[in-house]
């Protein structure tokens, strides 16, 4: 046994030594720290959920190359929904703002970190959403760490989907208003919940309006009409909806045709609106006044680099002058999902370009996107933990920017291994 403890220990010292130049000789600290996350990673090799990182040598588009090969791939797993992630336009303007703002703001926004064209995007933002006020953040993580434990205290109760994102789990963790989670899209057990928190202050409805697994829709309308009755105020993220989902893009809301019920939205920069990064709270003007003053990711991290604000806002120009970047990836997803549904296929979610290919076993669904790399198509196998056991699926996404014939290309490519695969 111990023969075995210092042999590991041997071979620990290596890797610390060549990365640690001032220590010579790695503490007993540093060493058991390392024998730890060994252990980590190992049984994570071992449950098969290692996620490994291929490395893109191109600009993000639908046509990119990866490291190792010259080959042409063509990209359906990235969340660029209307293709303006590498737009000439987007690029420019970045550019334009790099040499006029300079590279970032080396302060938070309340110091020394908020420029003009930050108060431009956020009316922009404001005025696209049809809300009162918009706050900008570093990412729609922060905006969703920042919010619940801002504007919810123990007097209040927030109700939240269990499917919900990460960063709403997390962001919900933080604060400390009751916290109660109801099934999955599930309206009786909402309004269970909304019966039994009826003495809180506030309710707060807290949901993803897309659910990025599966591609379905949270139902807004009948939460709406739960949120009047009980009383409750509604929280959507839109980050897989804001820029393509409904006829000009506004999101689930324009998409259901509900009119405007959601009181409080969160959203990414860093999926359709130009995939650099950013997020946001949009909604009314105290929330938004109060975040400013108390929302930590907002008062304890740096602003939004410039290149980034200008790119975003270009995106919104964009979208706001022209429809047919939303109606073009409308049309490739109601062809993806037909064709393939045609072959034998079975899709999960309605309408939305987060298309999962369900395969239910973990072993065929990365067996499945290997054999469609062999074919030049990229793609993702999705298992357990991140989907439930007995639900793996290839999770494709489409964007405006692949042309039909792409489409079709990777439906014939899922056909091919489908078929050689037992799958259809
Ligand atoms: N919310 C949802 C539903 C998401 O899919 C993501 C990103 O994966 C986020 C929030 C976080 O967004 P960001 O990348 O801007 O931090």
């Amino acid at each position: 046994m111990v023969y075995i403890v210092c042999l590991d220990i041997t071979k620990m010292l290596r890797p610390i030594a060549q990365t640690m130049i001032v220590r010579h000789q790695a503490t007993a600290a540093a060493v058991t720290m390392n024998n730890i996350l060994h252990e980590t990673l190992d049984s994570i090799r071992e449950a098969g959920t290692f996620k490994s990182e291929r490395i893109i040598t191109t600009k993000q588009a639908a046509k990119i190359q990866v490291a190792g090969s010259n080959r042409k791939i063509l990209n359906f797993c990235a969340n660029n929904y209307l293709g303006l992630s590498s737009h000439p336009e987007v690029i420019e303007a970045a550019k334009l703002a790099l040499d006029k703002y300079g590279a970032g703001l080396s302060s938070v926004r309340f110091i020394c970190g908020t420029q003009d064209i930050h108060k431009e995007l956020e009316e922009k933002i404001s005025k696209f959403h049809g809300r009162e006020d918009t706050i900008l953040y570093a990412s729609c993580f922060d905006a969703n760490a920042g919010i619940f434990e801002s504007l919810m205290t123990p007097d209040d109760a927030v109700i939240s989907d269990e499917l919900n994102h990460a960063s709403i789990i997390d962001g919900i963790r933080l604060c400390k208003a009751q916290r109660h989670r109801y099934k999955h899209l599930n309206l009786s057990d909402l309004e269970r919940l909304l019966q039994e928190t009826q003495s809180a202050r506030m309710r707060l409805i807290v949901t993803d309006s897309v659910f990025s697994m599966d591609g379905d829709i949270a139902p807004l309308a009948e939460i709406a009409a739960l949120a009047e009755r009980y009383d409750s105020l509604i929280f959507i993220d839109e980050c897989h909806a804001t820029g393509f989902l409904g006829r000009t893009g506004r999101g689930a809301e324009e998409h259901l045709g509900i009119g405007q019920p959601c009181d409080i939205i969160n959203s990414t920069l860093g999926k359709a609106l130009g995939g650099a990064a950013g997020g946001y709270t949009s909604g009314p003007k105290p929330l938004i006044d109060m975040l400013r003053q108390k929302s930590r990711p907002y008062l304890f991290s740096n602003s939004l680099p410039p290149p980034v604000v200008a790119s975003a806002s270009k995106v919104f120009d964009i979208i706001m002058a022209d429809n047919s970047l939303i109606a073009k990836l409308a049309a490739n997803t109601k062809r993806f999902r037909s064709k393939m549904t045609a072959a034998g296929f079975t899709l999960t979610g309605k309408d939305h370009p987060i298309s999962p290919v369900m395969l239910k076993e973990a072993s065929l669904a990365s067996k499945f996107a290997d054999e469609m790399l062999k074919r030049d198509i990229y793609v993702i196998g999705f298992s357990f933990p991140v989907v439930p056991k007995g639900l793996a699926r290839i999770r494709v996404q489409l964007s405006a920017q692949h042309t039909e014939e792409e489409v079709d290309q990777c439906v014939d490519a899922f056909t091919e291994v489908g078929k050689q695969l037992g799958v259809v």
